[in-house]
């Protein structure tokens, strides 16, 4: 019963704030500086094999995508490879960590009519500290009860951040853009999903369905969770 949610988990980058755009504006970046060697379309599924083969290693966040940038241009530039492109690549990454904060619409306001009626927590993958720095500079960090920046968004994590904030699934709401990550495992552990899709999704959160559920609620805008409580 959707009456039973006491505690409501925030996905940040994408649903809380831009992300993706800013990701894929590196990568652009990062394409254009090899254009003589490889058309940018397969440069960025070279980046893209490259960041899958490191997730393991790296895990998520804007330091792993910096590492796997290098690695791609090295093998795709061979011996015209130099100093001076890891640097300029360094310079994307640094410029990446420095993007301003940029609130998606309806995000205040939600958190506003949602403080004190419920626990709010942010529940995010990413760089420690790129992410410290983005809830800083949102202007929103007050409202939350707690912020966990996980490794990784499996099952397994959800279990381990509900037994840390002594919650049972059933008073549990994750909201995000990723199906994959921020809504699928935490159905399975028989707590509620809201979606919210952002314009662009990375390659990896892709996923094609929606899923059939009655915890599950697809919405349009973040502001949309205030009817379906
Ligand atoms: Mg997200």
């Amino acid at each position: 019963m959707k009456n039973d949610i006491k505690t409501i988990a925030f996905d940040a980058d994408d649903t809380l704030w831009i992300n993706e755009t800013y990701f894929r504006e590196a990568e652009k970046q990062f394409c254009s500086l090899l254009e003589n060697e490889l058309p940018a379309h397969l440069v960025s599924e070279e980046l893209f094999a490259t960041e899958m083969k490191n997730l393991p290693l790296y895990g998520y966040g804007v330091k792993g995508f910096v590492l796997s940038m290098i690695e791609t241009a090295g093998r795709i530039a061979g011996t015209n490879a130099s100093l001076g492109l890891v640097h300029k690549i360094i310079t994307i990454g640094q410029e990446l960590l420095q993007k301003p904060v940029e609130l998606l619409e309806g995000v205040t306001e939600t958190l506003e009519q949602l403080s004190g009626k419920y626990r709010l927590i942010v529940a995010t993958k990413g760089d420690l500290l790129d992410q410290e720095r983005k809830l800083q500079q949102s202007g929103v960090e007050s409202y939350f009860h707690h912020i966990e920046i996980m490794s990784d968004k499996k099952n397994s994590d959800y279990q381990k951040l509900l037994q840390q904030l002594d919650c049972r699934p059933e008073n549990f709401l994750m909201l995000g853009n990723s199906i994959k990550s921020d809504i699928l495992p935490v159905l399975e552990l028989g707590g509620f999903g809201a979606h919210i899709p952002y314009s662009i999704t990375w390659a990896h959160e892709q996923h094609e369905h929606e899923p059939e559920h009655r915890n599950f609620v697809a919405l349009k805008q973040i502001n949309e969770i205030l009817n379906y409580l």
